[in-house]
């Protein structure tokens, strides 16, 4: 029997065909008519690593309208930035460069203290790194609305209303037997979706929220909250999802339990190098066998390191996985290769985050 997908945002979420999920869950695919209508799409787009959306075309036609259009998502901040928040970060960055988006960027502390019990004042402290790396990474603050969420007395406003308006069984159908916590984390999500429609913010009009497949339960509560709360003329807001990235150790997704299965922003540029040449790879048994039958770059961690983060020209990794797939190249040189690129960038991000740190400790004091 085919077993069923789950998708959960409060757990872990296994995902081994993405095809699946259309049908499963009413998803549309991220195709050439969409792509076509994108001048510059992000790596993310053309690789097909976001892969699906929903009302993705009503934002583009809101765009094309020359509308003003916003885009959020957020981290929670219980650990340092890996790289899936470095995914949902660049997305937001490149929405703000490429079609003039206003940034939402929410830091979930309320989350982080329902979710993860992490007191407030902690979470603040790491909330400082994360800023400071999403700021590293290129945010302009100019068209950005960055915020705590304990502190934005609009967004918990807003969730309070929800929960006059929705059931028990509705959030129980969307995510599972909770503790009431994560339901009110779950209104509270709603809350940061629907902020950038509010008068404060010059009214209704189209957001894109651009995250992780596992987060899509969220997604639908907030379609669902629209007809409830008509007093507001919300539009219903676009998603994107990517891809979720496998850990290290080749698991469906990454496990903040287990620092050799991730790579941090934050690692010691050695520490990563030794992660990626540990990193479960796509090679045979002997060099001998991988000369004469190439290696599996679709099941190696080290290409999707590459794929998803760490090649930026397209050229350039379908070279990687042709000299894969041929067996012109083995895994140990492959791996060097690879940790080198992942140490510069490591390096280079650091001494800008540095550069941040105070400016991101500004913000959120
Ligand atoms: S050669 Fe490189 S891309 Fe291919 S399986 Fe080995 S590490 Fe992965």
């Amino acid at each position: 029997m085919v077993e069923k997908i789950v998708l959960d945002p409060f757990g872990t979420t296994l995902i081994t065909d993405y095809s699946r999920l259309f049908e499963e869950f009413g998803l549309q695919r991220i195709d050439e008519k969409i792509l076509e209508r994108i001048k510059n799409p992000s790596r993310y787009l053309r690789r097909g690593i976001t892969f699906a959306h929903r009302d993705f075309d009503k934002f583009l036609d809101a765009f094309e309208r020359g509308e003003k259009i916003a885009v959020i998502s957020g981290i929670k901040p219980s650990n340092e930035f890996h790289l899936g928040s470095k995914m949902t970060a660049e997305e937001m960055i490149y929405y703000q460069k490429e079609f003039k988006a206003k940034v939402f960027y929410c830091i979930a502390d309320l989350e982080a203290l329902v979710d993860n019990q992490i007191p407030l004042e902690k979470a603040k402290e790491i909330a400082v790194g994360n800023l400071a790396d999403i700021l590293a990474l290129g945010l302009d603050l100019k068209n950005s609305f960055v915020y705590m969420q304990s502190r934005e007395k609009r967004v918990t406003n807003l969730a309070y209303l929800f929960s006059r308006r929705v059931t028990l069984s509705h959030l129980k159908s969307l995510y599972g037997e909770r503790p009431l916590g994560l339901y009110f984390a779950a209104l509270t999500q709603a809350g940061d979706i629907l902020l950038p429609q509010l008068k404060d913010f010059e009214g209704p009009k189209h957001v894109l929220v651009p995250i992780g497949i596992d987060q899509d339960p969220h997604i639908k509560l907030v379609r669902d909250l629209i007809p409830k709360v008509k007093e507001f003329n919300f539009i219903i807001p676009s998603s994107t999802y990517h891809k979720l990235q496998r850990s290290l150790k080749g698991e469906a997704k990454m496990s903040k339990r287990d620092p050799m299965s991730y790579i941090s922003l934050s690692d010691e540029p050695e520490i990563a190098k030794k992660k990626v040449l540990n990193a479960v790879d796509g090679g045979r048994k002997t060099a001998e066998e991988q000369k004469r039958l190439g290696g599996e770059p679709e099941k190696c961690l080290v290409y999707e390191l590459c794929l998803f983060h760490f090649i930026e020209d397209d050229e350039k990794i379908k070279e990687m996985y042709e000299d894969c797939k041929s067996g012109k190249i083995l895994c140990g040189e492959c791996k060097k290769r690879v940790a080198e690129i992942v140490a510069k960038f490591l390096e280079k991000h650091q001494k800008e985050r540095r550069r941040k740190m105070e400016k991101a400790r500004k913000i959120l004091d």
